[in-house]
C-alpha cells in the first residue's frame, strides 16, 4: 500500500479561520491516522491577497494546535521548494502549462480586458464569465507574433463543450458535471502566475499527494482539476471535500462573525487544545458518543469516512463548555500559566494569585469570566445588606448582625489565618452554640465579599485576604448592619 500523504495549503491572506483549522486538522489525522506524511505548502500566488506576516501567524498556529508538519518550507522532504511563490520563479507552472498546449488541453489567450468584460452576464442574480474559446482558433503563426511582440497573455485550460465529466469525492459521492457548465479557466495569469485552480493540480502530483483534504467550496471545479490530471496522465488523488460551517443562524461562518479565527478564539480566552477538539468535531464524529479527544485520541479514533456531508454548526456554547472541561481537567499550575494575566488585570494587591487561581479553575468556562469571581478580592463592592438574609441558611439581618459581633473577637486573636485553622476554630464555635456551619458562614462570607456568591468559602477567603482586610470588611459589614 502507498503512504498516504496529505497537505495543508494556505494561502498567506491574515489569521487562521476555523474553516483552515479543520482542514488542517483533518489532513494531519487523515495522516497519522495511518502513519502518513502531513505536508505544509505556502499557496501564495495571488499576489493581491498576499498579507504581510501571514505566514508566520501559519507557522505558529499549527505549533500551538500540534499539528506538526512532516514535509514544509522549514522542513525539506525532497518535494521542494514548498512556497508557490518560489516554484513560480523556478519556471516550473510554465513548463506544465506548455505540456497542455502540446497536448492541445491548454491554449494562450491574448484577449483584452475589454473584450472579457463584454462576455459577461447576469444570470439569476449573478454576474458570470463564461470564455467564448475566441483564442482557441489563433493560428500558430498569429500565436508566435502576439508573443513577440509581447501582448499579455493567460493560458486557459481547453475543456469540451459536449458530454460530461464525473469524479468521485469519498465524501460526496460521485458526481457528473455536464462539460457544457465546464469554464475554460485560466491555468497562468498575465503576470505570470499560476491560479490556485492550477497549481494546486501541479503541486498535489508532483509532492506525491494521495489525499487532498479541502473545504466543499472547492467541490464545484473538482471536474477541472479532475480534466487537469487525466490530461497529464497523472493518477487522481483521493478528494475529501470537508462540509460547510455555519454560525447558529445556519449562515455561512463569515470572517466579521469575530470568532471565525483560531487567534481571535485564543483572544476570547479559549484553549488551543479544547479548540482543536471543538473543531475535529465540525463535521466529524465518533463511533460512539465521546466528545472530548486529545490530539492523540482524535489521531486514533479519526475515520475519515465519518465526516458528515452536511453543514457543521459552530455553536459557541458547546466550545464554552468543552473549554469548561478542559480548564478543569487541566493541572493547578497549567491553568495558572493562563489564568495569571486575566487575575493581574483585576488583583494589583499583594495577594496570593496562585490561590485565587485554584479558586476559579472549576467555575468558568472561557478565561475573561475570572474577573467578576475575583475582583472582590482587590475591593469590597457597595452592597444591600438584603444580601445577609438567606432562607435556607436560616440568617437575616438581625442575626448576622449578632453573629459577626460574636465571631469577631475570636477573628481577632487568632493569628493563624490559614483555612485549616480559620475553619477549625469556627466549628468550635458552632458546636458551643449550637449553631449550623452555613448559619455562620453566610454572614461571615457577605462581609468579606459583599457577593451572593464568590468561588470560595469563607475561611478561604479570609486566608487569601489575611487577618486585617478580613477584620476591617466584618467591622464595615457590622456597621452596615448596625445602620
Ligand atoms: N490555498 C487554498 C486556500 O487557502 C487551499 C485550498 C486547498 O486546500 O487546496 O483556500
Amino acid at each position: 500500500m502507498t503512504k498516504i500523504r496529505t497537505r495543508y495549503a494556505p494561502s498567506p491572506t491574515g489569521r487562521m479561520h476555523v474553516g483552515n483549522l479543520r482542514t488542517a486538522l483533518y489532513a494531519y489525522l487523515i495522516a497519522k491516522h495511518e502513519g502518513g506524511d502531513f505536508l505544509l505548502r505556502i499557496e501564495d500566488t495571488d499576489q493581491e491577497r498576499y498579507v504581510e506576516g501571514a505566514t508566520e501567524i501559519i507557522y505558529r498556529t499549527l505549533a500551538e494546535t500540534g499539528l506538526i508538519h512532516d514535509e514544509g518550507p522549514d522542513k525539506d522532504g525532497g518535494c521542494g521548494p514548498y512556497v508557490q511563490s518560489e516554484r513560480q520563479k523556478q519556471g516550473l507552472y510554465l513548463e506544465y502549462a506548455k505540456k497542455l498546449i502540446e497536448k492541445k488541453q491548454a491554449y494562450y489567450c491574448f484577449c483584452t480586458p475589454e473584450r472579457l468584460n463584454s462576455l459577461r452576464s447576469n444570470v439569476n442574480g449573478e454576474e458570470i464569465m463564461k470564455y467564448d474559446k475566441h483564442c482557441l482558433s489563433l493560428s500558430d503563426e498569429e500565436i508566435k507574433n502576439n508573443l513577440e511582440r509581447g501582448i499579455p497573455y493567460v493560458i486557459r485550460q481547453n475543456n469540451p463543450t459536449t458530454g460530461t465529466t464525473s469524479f468521485h469525492d469519498d465524501i460526496y459521492g460521485d458526481i457528473t458535471v455536464d462539460n457544457s457548465e465546464l469554464d475554460d479557466m485560466v491555468l497562468i495569469k498575465s503576470d505570470g502566475y499560476p491560479t490556485y485552480n492550477f497549481a494546486n493540480v501541479v503541486d498535489d502530483h508532483l509532492m506525491g499527494i494521495t489525499h487532498v483534504v479541502r473545504g466543499n467550496e472547492y467541490l464545484s471545479s473538482s471536474p477541472k482539476y479532475n480534466r487537469l490530471y487525466e490530461a497529464f496522465g497523472w493518477d487522481v488523488p483521493t478528494y475529501v471535500h470537508c462540509p460547510l460551517i455555519t454560525n447558529e443562524e445556519h449562515k455561512k461562518l463569515s470572517k466579521r462573525s469575530g470568532h471565525s479565527s483560531f487567534e481571535d478564539l485564543i483572544e476570547q480566552g479559549y484553549v488551543s487544545e479544547a479548540i482543536v477538539n471543538f473543531v475535529a468535531l465540525l463535521g466529524w464524529s465518533p463511533e460512539d458518543d465521546k466528545e472530548i479527544f486529545s490530539l492523540d485520541e482524535l489521531i486514533k479514533a479519526f475515520d475519515y469516512k465519518h465526516i458528515s456531508k452536511s453543514p457543521a454548526v459552530f455553536d459557541m456554547v458547546k466550545l464554552s463548555w468543552m473549554n469548561g472541561e478542559y480548564l478543569k481537567n487541566m493541572s493547578e499550575e497549567d491553568f495558572f500559566i493562563l489564568a495569571e494575566p486575566y487575575i493581574k488585570e483585576v488583583i494589583k494587591k499583594p495577594l496570593d494569585l496562585k490561590k485565587i487561581s485554584n479558586m476559579v479553575k472549576t467555575r468558568i468556562e472561557v478565561l475573561p469570566q475570572i474577573s467578576s469571581h475575583i475582583d472582590f478580592f482587590e475591593e469590597l463592592p457597595e452592597y444591600d445588606i438584603e444580601m445577609y438574609t438567606h432562607k435556607k441558611m436560616k440568617t437575616n439581618s438581625e442575626n448576622s448582625l449578632s453573629l459577626l459581633n460574636e465571631v469577631l473577637p475570636l477573628l481577632e486573636s487568632t493569628e493563624d489565618y490559614t483555612n485549616d485553622n480559620l475553619f477549625a476554630i469556627l466549628q468550635e464555635f458552632g458546636k458551643e452554640h449550637e449553631y449550623k456551619t452555613g448559619f455562620i458562614m453566610w454572614p461571615i462570607r457577605t462581609a468579606l465579599s459583599g457577593k451572593q456568591m464568590t468561588p470560595a468559602g469563607a475561611t478561604e477567603i479570609m486566608e487569601v485576604l489575611g487577618k486585617d482586610e478580613s477584620i476591617r470588611r466584618i467591622k464595615i459589614g457590622i456597621d452596615k448592619l448596625q445602620q
